[in-house]
């Protein structure tokens, strides 16, 4: 066991207030010192980590390319951490062993399926291991459709676990205090799904990867991170919990075989995969549009082409290539009219048509088109889920 004094300073609850008030936070001293001085969840909780792969699970040494090899399993990993044994029990489920760009949407399922498991089981907390570069798209995926009393924190890490400046363990470490925290157990609503890395929670809905190398690379934006642990304190910034919507309910195995394939615009863009799927060489389930700013304008033969799919009854939807900010709604959007996807990106729409798709099994053409417009939360840089109305 940890001398108390260890534990308390690795999990951040000591060392004073931190809590950076916005009008969304608490604001009283009391609720101040309630939120920044609260002990952990219990002295050692029970924390399941379920391993994907990435650079968090590679090691230069072990490739004989120059670059990294997937050499090593979620339990070997956190074994080259033994502080985490300080403070949380640690079990292991390992549901893939790949580069984040090779996992499949079935894997994505089979991650919801472990942190269900998991809190069957009776863990206070999930840490999965994951690669960074889609990091964000499961962590969002798996936001969607958890609806779960106990965190999930995906861990990444820029760098080889054999790296000179390997951040895997600092991250492992990080996503193990959260797990500790009872500002991230909430009562009332799914305790969320978040992305840690270089000592900041962020809302899966809102992070995503903006640097190839640095070891500062996610950010989300206007929304701004949840919160950051410092040497001895976290500092919340944003209520932690889940900022996407709840599709809890739709059915986890009918998402894998989804056809939903990204049409991105540029200058004079041809329509070629709008154009195949309306006249049925391309069997889709639902198309993405990757399309410019706030009106989510597109190339004229795209635009003619999503017409005649919308008229096929494809579901299409519309998301902004602009990194940051919201898409216009439209105004009283006809039913079967594009849905658009407020300000998420495309790799994320497009995980969010797939979630949302089985909702919608039997329902006409039309109502699928609306049953998954009425799924779209707008972005967290408002609040938690809601737009502000103007005020011109
Ligand atoms: N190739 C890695 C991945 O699986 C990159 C990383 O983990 O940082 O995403």
């Amino acid at each position: 066991m940890p001398k108390r004094r260890t534990f308390l300073k690795l999990t951040g609850a000591v060392g004073g207030g931190g809590l950076l008030a916005d009008s969304s936070v608490a604001k009283t001293t009391e609720e101040v010192l309630s939120r920044t001085e609260t002990p952990s969840v219990e002295e050692q909780p029970e924390v399941r980590v379920i391993g994907t792969g990435g650079t968090i699970a590679s090691t230069e040494g072990a490739a004989d390319d120059g670059g990294y090899d997937l050499s090593e399993r979620a339990e070997a990993i956190v074994g080259s951490v033994p502080v985490l044994d300080e403070f949380v029990d640690i079990s292991y489920e390992q549901v893939a062993q790949k580069g984040s760009s090779s996992l499949l949407v079935e894997d994505y399922v089979n991650v919801a399926k472990a942190a269900r498991q998991a809190e069957r089981d009776g863990a206070d907390g999930v840490v999965v291991t994951h690669g960074t570069d889609a990091i964000e798209e499961d962590a969002y995926f798996n936001d969607l459709v958890l609806d779960l009393d106990i965190p999930v924190a995906f861990v990444g890490a820029q760098r080889a676990a054999d790296a000179v400046s390997a951040d895997g363990p600092s991250n492992l470490v990080t996503a193990a205090r959260l797990i500790t925290r009872r500002e991230f157990h909430l009562k009332d609503e799914p305790s969320g799904v978040y992305v840690v890395l270089n000592e900041t929670v962020h809302a899966a809905r809102d992070v995503t990867k903006t640097h190839t190398t640095k070891l500062e690379t996610f950010d989300s934006g206007p929304a701004g991170p949840i919160a950051v642990f410092t040497d001895n304190q976290l500092v919340l910034y944003r209520d932690p919990g889940s900022y996407s919507a709840d599709l809890s309910d739709s059915d986890l195995d009918a998402m894998s075989d989804l056809t939903v394939p990204i049409a991105t615009t540029g200058a004079g863009a041809d329509a070629y995969l709008i154009e195949q799927a309306v006249a049925g060489k391309y069997d889709v389930d639902g198309i993405v549009i990757q399309a410019t700013g706030w009106w989510g304008g597109i190339a004229p033969e795209m635009d003619d082409a999503t017409e005649a799919a919308l008229e096929k009854g494809i579901p299409v939807a519309r998301s902004t290539r602009v990194h940051w900010g919201p898409m216009n709604p439209g105004y009283d959007p006809e039913p079967d009219s594009i849905v658009v996807m407020a300000d998420l990106p495309a790799w994320k729409a497009r995980l969010h048509v797939i979630a949302a798709l089985p909702t919608t099994d039997g329902l006409g053409d039309t109502e699928t088109q609306e049953a998954i417009r009425d799924t779209i939360k707008e972005g967290g840089q408002y609040g938690k889920g809601t737009v502000a109305p103007s005020t011109l």
